[in-house]
């Protein structure tokens, strides 16, 4: 119920100056709402008293939509049109999308705008339509709650989400009638709502295990100010995994083989019970009736918390390394942590704290419950963007995944904004044409860290028409890229010389999963050394034929100039050159193109002598001292 604002006489209360802002944190398992009110966050139930609605969308024959619990509810008897972890398809492509569905029981559809759909009883529906139907959910949910309208919402997304996946968040929130204020890394919003900030300086760590996901990132806190310095993680991994060891555990015993999508979904949901009863519990019984999920026989069995934890133990080992990956990315060593914070529902899991632990070597702080501590940072962050709180200066810095850059001459990649680099970001780097007269530039931006074109993953292509002919070298390109706070990237170009513009806005057909991420990234380590090798030669194949274009060039305007002996022997270096540059040995093309250099210097100083004739030609000396 609303309140009425009562104030004296002269003495406003200004009320509608509260504006209602809300963080929601839209996990693939369970999404969740919090506001603040005066002062302290506060997680909005549902009628219900509940705080977690399950990320789960249900589609009727009659086109009614069923979210939340009552959908979870029907979801082994109704799989088809009954969508769990939709999360994991935002902003992928059909082949993604493919090898996701591979392990769900959906139908997808290829839609004509090249994106993946699930065929339902509904009709198709994309992932952010399904998103946008939980999103809808929590509005209404809030707008009960704080009686009156939403002014913006502070949504997040895992630190690895790329621009697809950002793009189709945003869009979901646009979609249920929500104004975006910005979207926030998850692990960002944990930290946040642990008032790091206020109570320590230094360097922490935020290890986040969901149901979906899992997120470790490595944040610096100075003087109340966040630094995200690395990211990590895997988008395709977390409790669905120790579910899914579970359910694979009970088959094997049960002897149960090819279960259907109904029979599959309902071993899931009792090996989630049971994984999460094992949390407190040593070990939980469990019997299966002959038939019943498809079991051939009776069947009756213990799993012990010692069994289970060496069904996951791999999967826990791998979230391990992708914090050593994140520390080496910070260039950090467990020790310099000052905290570890908790984060997700399956940092409940016994196996998953002793581990952490050990590796960071301290206990990791968990006095916030680990299923709010997302929405909770999301709100806090939300009112002071509403401007509830005008002298905060909390101010968050994330940064992006993997560097970006632009193709150059001879397929290498001149990279503009480097991985980590903390966004919002603007760079700008000038670029020149290679060639006299050249009217047109094509810009192909690229993501990756390796230096060759091809070793990277492409992004867009645009071009840059109309440059005034001028001689190679002589345009000015100043290409500027921008990532705004939402991750989002537009690349513009600018002849700055003739004003002549381009932009683009780059929004990927579909995401880079965080496997490619951590493919991309060990790919150019390994390949580092190789990588100098190829840019090396690449810039002296560069070199070899911007020199023999221009001495061509020259020879074709002033070749008189030279005797026929030396003509010859200037020609026969450039043919020497060409001949060497097809070759993979920089530095003998070097060497040709230094060879090239030195022939040329005869050729070179007549061309200047009768460069300076000309411009005396017909002119009296007094014309020179006047000017
Ligand atoms: P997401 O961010 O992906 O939505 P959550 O943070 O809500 O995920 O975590 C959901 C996961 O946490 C599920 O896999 C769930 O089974 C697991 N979980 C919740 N409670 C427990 C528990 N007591 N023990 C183990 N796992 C738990
Ligand atoms: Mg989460």
């Amino acid at each position: 119920m609303a309140l009425l604002q009562i104030a004296e006489p002269g003495q406003s209360q200004a009320p509608h100056q509260h504006k209602l802002a809300i963080g929601i944190d839209l996990g693939t398992t369970h999404s969740l709402v919090a506001t603040m009110q005066s002062g302290l966050p506060r997680v909005l139930p549902a009628e219900d008293g509940s705080f977690l609605l399950p990320s789960v969308v249900r589609y009727l024959a009659d086109g009614a939509v069923v979210v939340g619990e009552a959908a979870r509810q029907a979801a082994a008897s109704d799989a088809l049109n009954t969508l769990v972890s939709v999360k994991r398809f935002m902003g992928r492509g059909l082949e993604a999308a493919h090898q996701l569905g591979d392990q769900l029981p959906y139908e997808l559809v290829m839609h004509d705008n090249g994106m993946p759909y699930f065929n339902t009883i509904a009709g198709l529906k994309s992932p952010v339509e399904a998103s946008a139907e939980i999103l809808n959910v929590l509005r209404v949910r809030a707008e009960a709650a704080l009686g009156g309208d939403i002014t913006g919402a502070v949504i997040t997304v895992p630190a690895y989400f790329d621009e697809a996946q950002r793009q189709a968040t945003k869009d979901a929130a646009t979609l249920a009638g929500l104004k975006v204020l910005r979207l926030l890394n998850e692990p960002t919003a944990a930290a946040v709502a642990y008032g790091l900030d206020q109570q320590h300086e230094g360097i922490h760590a935020i290890y986040d295990l969901g149901g979906g996901t899992f997120d470790i990132s490595i944040l610096r806190l100075h003087q109340g100010v966040f630094e995200v310095l690395a990211t990590g993680g895997d988008s395709a991994l977390g409790g669905d995994d120790f579910d899914h060891a579970i359910a694979s555990w009970i088959m094997a015993g049960a002897g149960i083989v090819n279960p259907d999508a109904e029979i599959q979904r309902r071993l899931l949901q009792t090996s989630r019970r049971v994984k999460e009863a094992l949390s407190a519990r040593d070990s939980v019984p469990l019997s299966l009736a002959a038939g019943t999920g498809g079991a051939p026989a009776d069947w009756q069995a213990t799993l012990t918390r010692e069994h289970f934890e060496s069904l996951i133990a791999a999967r826990v080992d791998d979230t391990l390394k992708a914090c050593r990956r994140a520390l080496r990315d910070a260039g950090l060593k467990p020790a310099d942590l000052s905290e570890v914070v908790l984060v997700g529902g399956s940092t409940r899991v016994p196996l998953v704290r002793r581990r952490v632990a050990e590796f960071f070597g301290k206990p990791a702080l968990d006095h916030l419950d680990p299923d709010q501590v997302v929405a909770v940072g999301a709100a806090v962050q939300a009112n002071i963007l509403v401007g509830n709180k005008p002298d905060s200066d909390l101010l968050l810095l994330d940064v992006i995944p993997l560097s970006l850059g632009l193709e150059t001459y001879g397929g290498l990649v001149e990279k503009v904004v480097p991985r980590n680099t903390t966004i919002p970001v603007a760079r700008a780097q000038e670029f020149t044409t290679f060639k006299d007269g050249q009217t047109a530039m094509s810009l192909h931006v690229l993501q990756g860290e390796r230096e060759m074109v091809s070793d990277c993953r492409s992004l867009a292509r645009f071009e840059l028409q109309g440059i005034p002919p001028m001689v190679a070298g002589a345009a000015r390109i100043r290409v500027l890229f921008q990532v705004d706070a939402d991750g989002l990237l537009s690349v513009s170009a600018e002849e700055t010389t003739s004003g002549v513009r381009a932009e683009i806005v780059v929004k990927p057909s579909w995401g880079l999963q965080d496997d490619d991420i951590l493919r991309l990234l060990r790919e150019s380590q390994a390949a580092a050394v190789q990588d100098m090798q190829a840019r090396a030669l690449a810039e002296a194949r560069a070199e070899a034929e911007r020199l023999w274009i221009a001495t061509e060039a020259a020879l074709a305007q002033q070749g008189e100039l030279l005797s026929a002996s030396e003509l010859a022997e200037l020609q026969a270096a450039v043919q020497g050159l060409k001949a060497l540059a097809i070759a993979d040995d920089a530095a003998a093309i070097t060497a040709a193109a230094e060879a090239l250099n030195h022939a040329s210097e005869t050729f070179a100083a007549r061309r200047m002598d009768a460069g300076i004739r000309q411009a005396f030609t017909g002119k009296t000396l007094t014309d020179f001292e006047e000017h």
